[in-house]
């Protein structure tokens, strides 16, 4: 049976003139904000949805033009529209449901964080075998140097904003990523990313290095693997100085690339909004990833 009649209807009836064409993408707005923020409020709420938080359960109204991927958005918990991405790709990818983190069923299901945020990670691991990892501190996990032990035993990995931090080559830690996965695990990904060429190292002979003050301003020291010294300034950090150095800007195209090299399957970038927890994303960059360690 062919839908599209009546899926054209509906989009009409809401106001979506041009739904099949892409264009009329202000009026789309204009109808989203109707339908989305709190009736019965003034105009002065134009803009304003409501969403309910899928990491503490908690009911936000915000102004649009404040989610952000980045940007605290809970006002109860601060979730930021990464973090409930996450829960939510978990919760679609492994339960086939669309739950808020409270309601996960107990699952004897084995995960781990590379230094997730700690908002959906204490409650996750009181729902599954979930453990969140630090490369400095406890516990350990460097995804560049895995324990062989570790190798196909986890039902999912999450590693959200870090493999920019990694040191190169970045394909080993692709490459332990899926090692550390049991057949059909799964793999959630984030880093900021451009959409066209290829990924840039700005450091491409990182091997023994440090950042050290000079001047009031932080400089990268490196000796290279064939003992040559290397020193950088212009450095760019991720929320905290000399501990989040950024060491490359992913392109898409490498990162789809790499993830299939290393082999991964159902790979995804995952551009849906799910408006209910309030997860829209207005660029088409810095998207989330999913893979899977074929069966
Ligand atoms: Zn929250």
């Amino acid at each position: 049976m062919d839908i599209t009649p009546y899926l054209r209807k509906i989009f009409r009836a809401l106001g979506f003139r041009h739904w099949q064409t892409g264009r009329g993408t202000a009026l789309r707005w204009r109808r989203l904000r109707f339908f989305l923020h709190k009736r019965g409020e003034t105009t002065n709420n134009e803009g304003y949805m409501t969403f309910r938080c899928n990491v503490c359960s908690q009911l936000n109204e915000i102004h649009m033009s404040r989610l952000h991927r980045e940007l605290p958005s809970c006002w109860n918990c601060g979730s930021t529209m990464r973090f409930r991405a996450i829960v939510h790709l978990l919760s679609e990818e492994l339960l086939g449901a669309e739950l808020l983190l409270p309601d996960f069923p107990k699952r004897p299901w084995r995960g781990v964080g590379l230094s997730d945020w700690e908002g959906y990670a204490r409650p996750l691991a009181e729902k599954w075998q979930y453990t969140n990892t630090f490369y400095h501190c406890e516990p350990f996990l460097d995804i560049t140097t895995i324990p062989p032990k570790m190798e196909g035993t986890l039902d999912f990995l999450i590693a959200s904003d870090v493999f920019e931090h990694i040191a190169p080559p970045i394909t080993v830690a692709f490459e332990n990523a899926r090692r550390l996965l049991k057949p059909g695990g799964l793999f959630i990904l984030t880093v900021p990313y451009v959409r066209e060429g290829r990924t840039q190292e700005h450091f491409p002979e990182l091997f023994r290095y440090e950042i050290v003050e000079r001047e009031g301003r932080p400089i990268l020291n490196n000796i290279t693997r064939d003992g040559r010294h290397q020193q950088f300034d212009e450095l760019v950090f991720h929320g905290g100085e000399g501990v989040n150095l950024e060491l490359r800007m992913f392109s898409e195209g490498d990162i789809l690339d790499t993830l299939t090299a290393v082999g991964f399957t159902d790979i995804r970038i995952h551009h849906e909004p799910c408006y209910r927890h309030g997860i829209i994303w207005l660029e088409d960059r810095h998207l989330p990833f999913t893979a899977r360690v074929p069966l």
